[in-house]
């Protein structure tokens, strides 16, 4: 189905450092309610291309010096990483970036800092991110630092939920965890995207665990897109078998 896109990038260009050009015109497209990973390996721009799209460069004293980003139908690339929240994208870091000093139920509430609706709205929230992450809820009252991989994932994602966004952009969520903790909290975001319409672009270099999940993908290569299409067609096709699946 022709699903209009909610985030569209349009041949961007991002160079870090005035001189360092990492990604050499990326084009892509999340379908509303779709689940979209982009594939590569470390150093090929996924986490340069999120950040692009979430406008978190600048810290890194990158830019994005050509191209354009729309989201929700109108272009976001000049506004700031909170003002995108406000519409409804937010991106989740690699390595989590839960506060290791809060507490779980802290770390949640944090989330909440651009909402203007008032405490039973958010109270309501919570109560939803603990039903799709009982292990949080388990664990409310520890501190994130104490706790373990795989929990300061679902806090991260938590966390990001509580912004009620209509796009989480998810880096690297596998990282460092077990096969198992992977696919269970891969196993929640489809359910987020399926329940509560939540779409996702998914940076992953687990390509077998991203192409289980997601609907398209796009292959990167130092920066530029040089495959795309359906998961189906990616799990099909050699080249992806040899480079991304390891089975020749
Ligand atoms: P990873 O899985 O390690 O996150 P990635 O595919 O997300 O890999 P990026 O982190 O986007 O890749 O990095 C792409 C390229 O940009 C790499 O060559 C990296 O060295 C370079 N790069 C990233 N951040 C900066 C920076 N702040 N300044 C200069 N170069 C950078």
């Amino acid at each position: 189905e022709a699903a209009k896109p909610i985030l569209s990038v349009n041949n961007i260009e991002v160079i870090y450092d005035h001189v360092i050009l990492v990604l050499k015109g990326v084009s892509l497209a999340v379908p509303k309610g779709g689940i979209v990973a982009i594939l590569g390996a470390n150093g090929a721009g996924k986490t340069t291309t999120l950040k692009a799209i979430s406008n978190l460069l600048r810290a890194e004293r990158g830019e994005v010096t050509k191209g354009s980003i729309e989201f929700d139908g109108e272009r976001v690339d000049r506004k700031t990483p909170n003002e995108l929240v406000r519409r409804g994208c937010i991106q989740v870091m690699e390595g989590r970036h839960c506060f290791g000093h809060l507490t779980i139920h802290e770390n949640l509430l944090t989330g909440a800092f651009t909402r203007r609706d008032g405490k039973a709205a958010i109270k309501r929230d919570m109560e939803m991110v603990y039903d799709y992450f009982p292990r949080l809820r388990q664990r409310q009252g520890s501190m994130s630092g104490y706790t373990s991989g795989g929990e300061q994932q679902m806090c991260a994602i938590g966390r990001a939920l509580m912004s009620r966004p209509k796009m989480i952009l998810l880096d690297e969520p596998s990282m460092g965890l077990a096969p198992q903790i992977v696919e269970e909290i891969f196993e929640i975001v489809k359910d987020l995207n399926a329940k509560e319409g939540v779409s996702f672009l998914v940076a992953e270099q687990n390509t077998n665990m991203a192409l289980k999940y997601a609907t398209y993908a796009y292959i990167l290569e130092t920066g530029r897109v040089v495959m795309d299409g359906t998961a189906q067609m990616m799990r099909d096709n050699e080249d992806v078998k040899e480079f991304y699946l390891g089975v020749a």
